[in-house]
């Protein structure tokens, strides 16, 4: 049977307006007016609860297979789906085996099975000396690659340098595949890490790790890459922007048309460095959260368009592994944990803001949609989409405690934050799978895989 879905704030591509949308089966057939809603169909009036599209976060470490005891495919999506997040894309980096080839990749598919409430893809990864497994990555169909310029944390999947990126790019060049980095060089960090050692640095005050991370980094790995882009011509996504000092290049890239797109953090536009606690390790993650005045300009970059996405980088470990008891910054796991939450935060600080909250619907939605070349299928309310929904509670207004949080260590930087705004239900290609923190029917996740 047709399904109507509609209230007062449906969001479309062109922002917020009375609507029904008609859903046949798993798509939306059509976005009509309010008072247009079939007579046929079974109506689902949700009055002047917002209608958003299903968001995607392209940033997402699962952990799965090999150490489903950080996180696992089935939490993860658990915790996405009562966030309103219908499309997880997961880094492949902190599994076992790492996504460096086409038989890795098949170890997920099959450590997924049953375990996904929403849909998902793995991006492939890039190390030293895996050029041969790129191509037939890509022909098994991930939507994109993943490297690191720095060490990330996991010795299976090891940092590349500019020889190693050049072998990568040759290899996508007119895959029409992005090429996703996570951009700090090692100089930089190396050279403050050294020094604060040498003045027996604090290593239980932030500003220390936060020191030990410095902007440099940052601009010089953006500045390689800016330079591959303009080169390779292949598009070249620089994941989680955390320096402002960084924005000027970018937007000099933009402006000679480069194939460079950009996300930021939930992280880097909710927190501020000057407010972190000594100690305080469930904030560490790499980059740093910099101080107020840098989250401003970010905010004013996304604003106008040059930061192009929000992604949670939601990145889980043990709880033991945050060593909260010695609180050493340099010792403890980086990775923070939001899954589920990047909404309403970000519903909070826009209002704060007085941006309108359309913008939801480009930063976690169409463009994530964009880079996973998902476009068409997901991240707008439209004709022939997936009819992945969102609905959203404006108003409610909610403290963030344990049991609101379903992934799996409750370890978050969040606790405690005071949000305005809550996901009442969630849909997944045309079916509801949670609502009011009840999980509906069984995990239907699909993988997407892009051709
Ligand atoms: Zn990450």
């Amino acid at each position: 049977m047709t399904k109507a879905l509609r209230s007062t704030l449906v969001l479309t591509r062109d922002g917020f307006r009375p609507a029904a949308v008609v859903v046949d089966g798993e798509r939306i057939t059509q976005v009509i007016e309010w008072s247009d809603a079939p007579a046929d169909a079974d109506l689902h009036d949700f009055g002047d609860l917002a209608i958003l599209p299903g968001l995607i976060d392209t940033h997402v470490h699962m952990n799965e297979p090999g150490r489903t005891e950080w996180e696992g495919f089935a939490t993860a999506t658990r915790a996405a789906a009562a966030g309103g997040v219908t499309t997880l894309i997961d880094m492949p980096l902190n599994c076992v085996p790492e996504t460096i080839d086409a038989p890795a990749l098949e170890a997920k598919r099959q450590a997924a099975k049953g375990q996904a409430w929403v849909d998902w893809a793995a991006w492939g990864g890039v190390v030293r000396g895996n050029t041969d497994a790129i191509e037939p990555l890509a022909k098994a169909g991930v939507p994109g690659f993943k490297c690191f310029l720095i060490h990330s944390g996991i010795d299976g999947f090891t940092w590349v340098g500019e020889a190693d990126l050049r072998l990568a790019l040759e290899q996508l060049r007119g895959t029409d595949l992005p090429l996703l980095a996570h951009a700090e060089v090692t100089g930089p960090v190396d050279v403050a890490t050294r020094a604060l050692n040498a003045a027996s640095a604090d290593w239980r005050k932030y500003s220390t790790y936060l020191a030990s991370r410095p902007d440099a980094a940052e601009v010089q790995a953006i500045e390689l890459l800016i330079r591959l882009a303009d080169e390779f011509g292949v598009p070249i996504h620089i994941v989680h922007l955390s320096s402002a000092q960084a924005l000027p290049i970018l937007t000099e890239a933009r402006r000679r048309g480069l194939p460079v797109s950009v996300e930021t953090c939930v992280h880097y536009l909710w927190f501020a460095a000057e407010e972190i606690p000594g100690g305080a390790t469930e904030f560490k993650c790499a980059p740093p959260i910099r101080e107020a005045a840098n989250r401003e300009a970010l905010w004013n970059a996304l604003e106008r368009g040059l930061i192009d996405m929000v992604t949670t980088d939601h990145s889980p470990c043990p709880p033991a592994m945050k060593r909260r008891e010695e609180g050493r910054w340099d010792l403890a796991w980086g990775g923070i944990v939001s899954l589920g939450l990047a909404l309403p935060l970000m519903g909070t600080a826009m209002r704060r803001r007085g941006i309108g909250l359309e913008r939801i619907g480009e930063w976690m939605a169409a463009e994530p949609a964009r880079l996973a070349g998902l476009t068409g299928q997901k991240g707008a309310i439209e004709d022939g989409a997936d009819a992945d929904l969102a609905i959203f509670d404006l108003d409610a207004e909610w403290t963030v405690m344990p049991a609101d949080l379903h992934f799996r260590h409750k370890t978050s930087p969040y606790l405690g934050a005071k949000l305005r705004g809550r996901v009442r239900q969630t849909w997944l290609r045309g079916e509801p799978i949670y609502r009011d923190g009840q999980f509906i029917g069984e995990a239907r996740g699909k993988e997407q895989v892009r051709w």
